[in-house]
């Protein structure tokens, strides 16, 4: 599952970064845009942090909305999937943001 290789890669992060600390809450930050599910990473996050500083530590996701440019006319646009159309008919969309999978912030006890 692509959600477990994310959710084992996010822990060994903060375990690296806590320096042996007990992590208390962790925030991530998954866009909407990203195609990762978040209730599939929290599964696998709870999976991962077992026998780890980060046990037992409270996990918040905060899901950035989508945002993109129209390539015909300029507009921006609104998106909570990874596609859309623009008011002016135009699917050709440049993403601006949404894609972000990170680790906005974390406490350490
Ligand atoms: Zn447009």
């Amino acid at each position: 599952m692509h959600e477990l290789g994310i959710a084992q890669e996010i822990v060994t992060m903060i375990c690296e970064r806590s320096g042996g600390a007990r992590v208390r809450r962790v925030v991530l930050e998954i866009g909407k845009l990203s195609a990762v599910l978040p209730d599939a990473v929290r599964f696998c996050f709870d999976l991962c942090v077992e026998g780890t500083v980060v046990e037992g530590a409270s996990l918040v996701i905060l899901e950035p909305p989508g945002l993109a440019r129209c390539r015909e006319c300029g507009g921006e646009v609104g998106l909570d999937r990874p596609f859309g159309r623009c008011e002016c008919g135009n699917t050709d969309l440049e993403w601006l943001s949404g894609e972000e999978l990170k680790i906005k912030e974390f406490e350490v006890i």
